[in-house]
């Protein structure tokens, strides 16, 4: 009797531990099912964000590329402005600062982008004060980085490009372009391929290597870190470095300077 008993005992709790057993298989396939359920919509959702990007080129009978439609809008940004000269070097002349290069790239660059069908707005598209550029402490007028930032995030382009001109004083012989960026930004992944296509381009149209950096947090610039959009910085040139400094005062220079970035930028909104 009492054997009898206690194999009934037994089977019982078998029975109740295989129900269990069949409680947690459910719980945890369901658990599976919703995981796999949000990978999938997160999957296709960033695709489905991709195809609303510029993606179409416009082509002449000779394949080359004359045109892109999409609405794509790209945001340039001369550096410095208004007041503030931005870097100075004896190289440059009295007439010339980092200022009057970086704005007269930027406006270069922005009627290439019109020209292919690009919506460009710029941080600035004038070195004389108005009521869009708030004044400092000392009533100067000076764009800081929050304001371009502010900007560039009211207006949500698909780029942003901030065009500077490099000073290193210590050394005279440093030279050359450099390009900033930060992967682990917002749009940081966009952002290194900008980088890595406007960097190409430019390696072409003067024969030299292009310093791509990649920055932490830390060391980075306001408007790549801060900014939504895919964000880069070029260092155009050293106005320290003699050489870089007579090349930039030349029209021929900044010409394709503004063609060779204009042509990475456009590339970029391509391969979205
Ligand atoms: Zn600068």
């Amino acid at each position: 009797m009492i054997e009898k008993q206690e194999t009934k005992d037994t089977v019982r709790a078998l029975i109740a531990r295989y129900r269990n057993l069949n409680l947690i298989i459910a719980i945890a396939g369901g658990l599976i099912a919703i995981v796999l359920i949000t990978v999938i919509v997160i999957v296709i959702s960033t695709n489905l964000k991709g195809d609303t990007l510029p993606v179409n080129a416009v082509y002449d009978d000779g394949g080359h590329l004359t045109g892109i439609i999409g609405d794509p809008t790209v945001c340039i940004d001369p550096g410095h402005g208004y007041d503030d000269p931005g870097a100075d070097s004896d190289f440059l002349g009295e007439d010339t600062a980092e200022r009057e290069i970086n704005f007269d790239v930027s406006l270069r660059v922005r009627d290439i982008l019109i020209e292919y069908g690009v919506n460009v707005i710029m941080t600035h598209d004038t070195n004389i004060p108005d009521d869009k550029i708030p004044q400092n402490e000392d009533g100067k007028y000076v764009i800081d980085p929050v304001w371009r930032a502010d900007f560039a995030n009211k207006n949500s382009p698909d780029i942003f490009v901030s065009l500077h001109c490099d000073s290193f004083p210590q050394d005279s012989s440093v030279s050359g372009t450099r390009i900033y960026y930060m992967s682990s930004a917002e749009g940081g992944k966009e952002a290194s391929r900008v980088a890595s296509l406007c960097a190409g381009k430019i390696e072409e149209a003067f024969e030299d290597e292009i310093k791509l950096r990649n920055m932490s947090p830390n060391d980075a610039y306001y408007v790549i870190k801060n900014i939504s959009a895919p964000s880069i910085l070029i260092e155009m040139g050293f106005i320290t470095n003699e050489e870089d400094a007579r090349n930039m005062l030349t029209d021929n220079w900044r010409q394709k300077m503004a063609d060779a970035i204009a042509a990475g930028i456009i590339n970029s909104l391509l391969k979205y």
